[in-house]
């Protein structure tokens, strides 16, 4: 679906498809030339992650693996609720494996900072992210992140994996979701 779609439910279209495919083709040649040699685990956080981890496993030309983690996050409000919970682990081991944990956003980093201490306590050989978005407050948290996407205002944002409240998960372009919507 494209913003046109559901523009009523929309304030402002932030990046289009177009834009959102030139950024991953952009970080996709960087991870490439940052791994030669090396080859890549991308572990995807479900169900947000799922449309930025098909693309950038696209448009990278060297030999990617990827696997899954499902933890809680916000259910159907629009504020993290720092309670995190692993509702589906990996299906492989990671061990000595160079990861690259794979994001739709990062808000307060609270999701992201919880995962990275598990993922790091099994050992791998290299562990990173990349999230497509990022939101101000993240810049700040302690975790690094090695790849992002966009930086984009602290608004609620839906599009391109991102729902609220499961729907809009399928527009293409990311937008600021209208407040009548969630009001
Ligand atoms: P954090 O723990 O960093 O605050 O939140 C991370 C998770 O909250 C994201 O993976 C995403 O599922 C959800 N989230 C944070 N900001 C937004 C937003 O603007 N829109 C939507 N749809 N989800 C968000």
């Amino acid at each position: 679906m494209d913003a046109a779609d559901v523009m009523d439910d929309l304030s402002e279209v932030l990046f289009t498809s177009d834009q959102i495919a030139d950024r991953i083709a952009e970080v996709a040649a960087q991870i490439d030339a940052d791994y030669e040699g090396r080859e890549v685990l991308l572990i995807g956080v479900l169900n947000g992650a799922v449309m930025v981890m098909a693309d950038l496993q696209r448009a990278m030309r060297s030999h990617v693996e990827m696997d899954w983690m499902a933890i809680s996050s916000y259910g159907s409000g629009t504020q993290s609720s720092g309670v995190v919970r692993i509702l589906k682990d990996l299906s492989v081991d990671i061990e000595d494996r160079h990861v690259i944990v794979v994001e739709d956003i990062i808000d307060t980093g609270l999701t992201l900072s919880y995962l990275m201490s598990n993922l790091a306590s099994r050992n791998p050989a290299s562990l990173e992210i990349m999230t497509m978005f990022r939101k101000p407050e993240a810049a700040e948290m302690d975790v690094p992140v090695r790849y992002v996407g966009f930086e984009i205002p602290n608004k609620f944002v839906v599009g391109v994996g991102l729902d609220y409240a499961g729907r809009y998960r399928n527009l293409k372009d990311l937008a600021i979701l209208a407040p009548h919507v969630y009001a």
